[in-house]
């Protein structure tokens, strides 16, 4: 009986490894397309290794699943028949990426390729009914874009705040007023319980699609910080995203620069957040104002303290406004200052600037690194890339659509189920 009982798991064992061999196969076969792009059945078995029956069988899956496609005959001089080609089939299947933003989200539509097809700005005046509003966008820009629901193979939120991986909501957000028991995620992966839905902090995704989209080369580690209303970042380490064991590496807007700096709602003192966001460059110059220093953001902004905006600033420093330059260089010390700190702790080799911070213009940007220049470690001075994002609005959605796609196309289960 023994003897049978082990034949008989050693013949599922082998059932199961066989099945595993074939989805690995399925997804191997399917990023070789995607990387070559136009590739025969006779390439794609040289380059893999595979069999050529093995090659056509995943091939004749994934021509049947429509996430690839025959696109006709080579072109290339060879003798005898000549190969059909494939190709991926780019508006087989899409994503939808979302952006929560202060007063409302974007809704974005990309096709397999992460080429964008169609975006919407949504207002919401209430977050409270937030998942109304996301099923509405997701419905909507499905239906004008005449794409059935079966065509969507998964959702990505990028939030601005920080996210319990875990329990999947929303810790707290500077940005966005959402209570961390609203259960919108959860009720949208409910509905759309057949395909991915990720919820994803919007730096971590900022950095993902600087990494993919950035043009540095083949880098492995990337530091992204934006700075806007508040500081956020994102970790590229060896290519992939780090959130670190409890989701919340990465943030640099709560790394001390002062210890004893003001109070941050996080409880640490000195928070490179509450230092150097952009309110609070706003508040220097409406304090410096008030104590009767004279400057031309005055005429700018018609002499209302209410208009005083990243712009104003930014208007006023090209004109030479002393002001201006002084809180913009005051700015770029402490944002080198917080820089440092994470090149310190895990020396990447780019970091990207994004947000509204880069409204400064190059200017700043060459003053963030000189100031870096004069406190960072000196081998690192030649070799570390401190540069803007070059993906400007697009970043958050562009990183949420490709790494649900990245994410489908290497997890086997995923891409034989999804489409
Ligand atoms: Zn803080």
């Amino acid at each position: 009986m023994n003897y049978l009982k082990d034949q008989l798991q050693k013949a599922n064992h082998q059932s199961k490894n066989q099945q595993l061999i074939k989805e690995t196969n399925f997804t191997y076969v399917f990023n070789m397309i995607y990387k070559y792009r136009s590739i025969s059945r006779a390439q794609l078995a040289k380059i893999t290794h595979l069999s050529p029956t093995t090659v056509s069988s995943q091939v004749d899956e994934l021509l049947q699943k429509k996430l690839v496609i025959e696109t006709g005959i080579s072109k290339m001089r060879t003798s005898g028949r000549k190969p059909i080609m494939l190709n991926i089939n780019e508006n087989g299947y899409y994503v939808v990426s979302i952006e929560m933003k202060e007063e409302g989200f974007d809704c974005c539509l990309y096709n397999l390729l992460c080429k964008k097809v169609d975006e919407r700005r949504h207002g919401v005046k209430d977050f409270l009914y937030i998942y109304d509003e996301l099923l509405g966008a997701v419905t909507e820009i499905l239906k004008e874009s005449h794409i059935p629901e079966d065509k969507l193979i998964g959702i990505t939120i990028g939030v601005p705040g920080l996210i319990d991986y875990e329990n999947q909501h929303i810790i707290s957000s500077t940005v966005v007023p959402i209570e961390g028991n609203n259960d919108f995620f959860e009720k949208l992966q409910s509905r759309f319980h057949a395909i991915p839905v990720f919820m994803e902090n919007e730096s971590n995704l900022c950095a993902y699609a600087e990494k993919a989209f950035g043009n540095d080369g083949n880098i492995r580690n990337l530091f992204y910080i934006d700075v806007g209303k508040g500081i956020g970042g994102g970790i590229i380490l060896d290519g992939n995203m780090y959130r670190g064991s409890f989701g919340l590496a990465g943030e640099i807007g709560h790394i001390s620069i002062d210890f004893n700096g003001p109070r941050c709602k996080c409880g640490n003192k000195g928070c490179l957040e509450i230092m150097a966001n952009i309110p609070s460059i706003i508040q220097k110059v409406i304090f410096e104002i008030m104590s009767g220093r004279e400057t031309t953001i005055k005429e700018v902004s018609k002499n209302d303290l209410n208009k005083i905006n990243t712009d104003v600033i930014s208007y006023a420093a090209e004109m030479g406004d002393k002001l201006a330059l002084e809180v913009i260089k005051e700015n770029a010390g402490k944002l080198a200052f917080g820089i440092n700190n994470v090149i310190n702790l895990f020396n990447p080799q780019t970091i990207v600037i994004g947000g509204e911070v880069t409204k400064y213009g190059l200017s700043f940007l060459e003053e963030v690194k000189r100031q870096l220049h004069e406190i960072e470690l000196k081998p690192n001075i030649p070799k570390i890339n401190v540069r803007y994002s070059k993906l400007k609005e697009n970043a958050c959605t562009l990183g949420g659509a490709c790494y649900m796609l990245d994410t489908i196309f290497h997890t086997p289960k995923m891409l034989r189920n999804g489409a």
